[in-house]
Order: structure tokens, then sequence, then C-alpha cells
């Protein structure tokens, strides 16, 4: 097992690796900018380096900087987290020439896999559903591209091959755009991902996301952990997630989970993983795979008693799997609310000092943040400032739980959206199972 590792993160998700290592009798590295020398982790850390100013640029997202506060601390590994370097193919390859193990795929896997034209025909081959499409990029030839949408049938979604974050894709509903589309969305990609190439797909008018947990291991083996719904989203940013998806039997979850995990076989994925589907009348239509642990495995390891973090760590050692596919077993139910600090009712962030904080607890109650009292939340990263995770043996018996849970946090001196996490928690139409993805929005009127 590893020695000493760093953590190339900040917030809830180092302290989350932080706290696996210490398990592990593993000793960790904070890497922090000039904003976050109080982070909680930073605090638990066995050392701490700064590594740049807040800006992330300078910081969480400079290479040099994170490869040499492992070069000093005599570290032998780096968990890279969520966001930031995560998905990352230079990075992962400058960590492994520079001799140390990067915590996740091997570099060509997660190139692979971040051009999501070159993902989609691995997992076609591999027997993933995916969308219907272009099989390929949309070349220049516009009496081809109006053949293909034709074929497909309107409406079409045009995407950048290099896309993220819910950018670079467009909507198409009729012959009369097309063309006009696919040439917008190309110059946009150009400029925003430094790739003009752009793909076409099938237009699913109400699908839900759901999508499965994958472990692979160096020796062959791979295991799927089942499925969350993460539906509930506003601008494409998950905002409520839950395992196992409402309605999804143990059979199509066995199908469709064996189906990633044999995919993972073939292409040599190494690490955890999850492939991303939209899921419309009963059909999984695969989207994208990341290549990193979640924001939301907690949810999966609450209904399958299996570590993610841990698993990620023991498989970058060269350590098999702990489990095997016939040791996982789903039991009850998991819900968590993302808590952000911002304001409920315009989603602005709300920096500055927490000056109460009060936690809930009880049975089935897990809280995943860095927070403290008197914590400062700095200006410059992402809102989220932890996670509520609720456990029951049923979907109701969860979801009662999340919202005496919600009724009991307390957090003052910043806004949160823990109005909104009690409102979604409370609304018939969540609770009844099942809303797509654009059920958020239109309850917000947006
Ligand atoms: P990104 O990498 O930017 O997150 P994805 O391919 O995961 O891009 O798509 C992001 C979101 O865009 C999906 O969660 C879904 O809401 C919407 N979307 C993408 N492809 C389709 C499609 N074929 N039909 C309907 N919605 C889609």
């Amino acid at each position: 097992m590893f020695e000493k590792i760093v953590i190339a993160n900040r917030g809830e998700i180092a302290l989350r690796i932080l706290r696996a290592c210490r398990e592990m009798g593993i000793k960790t590295v904070a890497v922090h900018s000039s904003a976050d020398r109080d982070l909680k982790h930073v605090r638990l850390a066995d050392e701490s380096v700064c590594i740049g100013p807040p800006s992330s640029l300078e910081s969480y997202l400079n290479m040099p900087a994170l490869i040499s506060a492992a070069e000093v601390t005599d570290a032998v590994a780096i968990h890279p987290g969520y966001g930031f370097l995560s998905e990352n193919a230079d990075f992962a390859e400058r960590v492994e020439q520079s001799g140390f193990t990067f915590i996740g795929p091997r570099p060509e896997t997660i190139r692979l896999m971040g051009d999501k034209v070159s993902a989609i025909e691995c997992m076609r081959a591999a027997g993933v559903p995916c969308v219907p499409g272009s099989d390929g990029p949309v070349g220049d030839d516009p009496d081809e591209a109006v053949r293909i949408a034709r074929q497909i049938g309107y409406p079409v979604i045009i995407k950048a091959a290099g896309g993220g974050g819910g950018r670079g894709m467009r909507v198409v509903h009729s012959e009369a755009n097309l063309l006009n589309a696919i040439s917008l969305t190309k110059s946009e990609a150009g400029s925003a991902f430094g790739n003009d190439m752009v793909y076409m797909e099938k237009f699913l008018e109400n699908p839900r996301h759901v999508e499965i947990q994958v472990l692979a291991d160096t020796h062959g083996n791979a295991i799927h952990l089942g499925e969350r719904d993460c539906s509930m989203q506003r601008r494409h940013q998950k905002v409520v997630e839950e395992a196992p998806a409402p309605g999804i039997s143990p059979e199509l979850r066995a199908e469709i989970g064996g189906r990633c995990a044999r995919a993972c076989i073939e292409f040599g994925y190494r690490g955890a993983g999850t492939f991303e589907f939209l899921y419309e009348n009963g059909e999984f239509y695969f989207i994208e795979m990341n290549t990193r642990v979640q924001v939301e495995h907690p949810v999966t390891e609450l209904i399958t008693g299996v570590d993610i973090v841990k698993e990620q760590i023991r498989i970058a050692a060269g350590l098999p799997l702990s489990y095997t596919q016939d040791d996982i077993q789903i039991r009850g139910h998991a819900v968590e609310c993302r808590i952000n600090a911002e304001d409920p009712a315009t989603f602005m962030p709300s920096p500055g000092t927490i000056t109460s904080l009060h936690f809930p607890g009880g049975p089935g109650v897990r809280v995943d943040s860095h927070i403290y009292n008197g914590y400062k939340v700095p200006p410059n990263y992402d809102s989220m400032i932890g996670k509520l995770i609720c456990h029951g043996e049923t979907r109701d018996a969860a979801m009662a739980r999340m919202r005496t849970a919600l009724s009991e946090l307390i957090i003052e001196g910043i806004k949160t959206n823990t109005p909104l996490h009690m409102d979604i928690c409370a609304d018939a139409n969540f609770l009844a199972g099942g809303t797509n993805i654009h059920y958020l929005e239109k309850k917000l009127g947006l």
C-alpha cells in the first residue's frame, strides 16, 4: 500500500479522501491555495503545502505546483478527487512520467472518454446502448448532415465532441435550422474547447438521468454497484441524487450494469467510473463516461456498503477488487442533497463566514462537509459546502429521514439552498418517483 498520498483537491472531497487514507494507515499531504489555509482537511493532514494564490488556475489547476508538492513531501501517489484536474489526461500523464501513481484510469482511457465521439464509438463496440446518432463526427457536407438528421428524426441535438459542463450543445427542431445550428455549434466549440468536431444525436424529450457506478481493477475484474438517479438538475447541475433509481427492476439493473462492467474489462478500464445514461421509456442511452469519483458517490456507498474511495486507492496500488459482483447486494434507499452557499431563490453565490453551525445526526444520516463554526467560505470556488446523505430501508423512509435532517440543519452567516431542498423533498411528484431532468426547472418556473 502507498506510504503517502497527495490530495490534489479541496473542500468536502479532500476531507473524504483524507478520511479514507487515515483509516487505511496512509499519510496525507494537503495542497491548498492561499485562500484555503483554514480548510478542515488542511488542519487534519500530516503535511500541507501551499501551491499558489486563490485563483484555481494558479493553484488547483497548476500541474507543476502539484507535482512539486509530491516531490518535496516524498509522496508516492496523487488523488485528484473530482473537478479540477481529475479528468485531465495530460495531468495523469505528467503525474506518471514524474514517477508518481495517478489514482484514476490510465491517461489513454481518460483521453478516449474525454472525446465524446471516441467514447461513443468505444461504447457501441462494447455493446453499451447509445443514443441513435451520427455514428461519428458530422462532416462538412450539408447534404449528408440533412440525410443523417432525417434518418434520426427531429428533434436532434448537435453536440461538441470536446464539450463539457452542459456547454457546446444545440437542439434542432426542424430541418430549416439544421445547417445553421451545426455551424454555430462548431464555431463555439472551436473557441471554447479548441476542438470544433461536432456530432448529432436524437434529442430525447423527457428523459431521466440514470448512471451506473463501476469499479475495475488491474487484474481483469470489473463490477457495477447499481445505478443512481440524478434527474433533479438545474442548468445541467445535479441538485439531489438518489440510489437506487425508482422503477429500475433488479433484472434491468443486472443487464445494464453487467454491460458496463464487461465494457470496462474490454477497454481495460482501471479505477472507479460512471457510465451516464439518459433513461426514457424503459431504455438506457449512454451519453458520457466520468473517469473519476463523483460528488454523488455516497448514495451508492450507503446502499452497497462499499467504500468507493478506498477501492480507488486499492486499485491504484495494484490490489484486486475487494468484492465480486455476487458480493454486491443493494440494501434500502439513499438520497443526497448538495448543500450550496447560495441564495435559495436567485442562486447567487453567498460566500462569507459561518457564524453558527449545527449538523443533523441520528441513524442513517451522513454529512460530508468541510465547514465548521467560524469557517469562512471563500468566493473563489464552487459554492458547494457539503452534502447531506440519508439512508432508509425504503425510499419513503429515506425521504422522511432527509426531511427531518434538513429541519435540523442550521447554517448561519451565509445563505444556503436548504429551503430549496426542503421544498424538493416535500414535493409530491418527486416523492412519487421518476421525475425527469426538466422537472426542477419547470417547478422553479425557469
Ligand atoms: P456534459 O459533458 O456537458 O455534461 P452530456 O453529454 O453529459 O454533456 O449532456 C449534458 C446534459 O445535456 C444531459 O444531462 C441532458 O440533460 C442533455 N442532453 C445531452 N444529450 C442529450 C440528448 N441526446 N437528448 C436530450 N438531452 C440531452
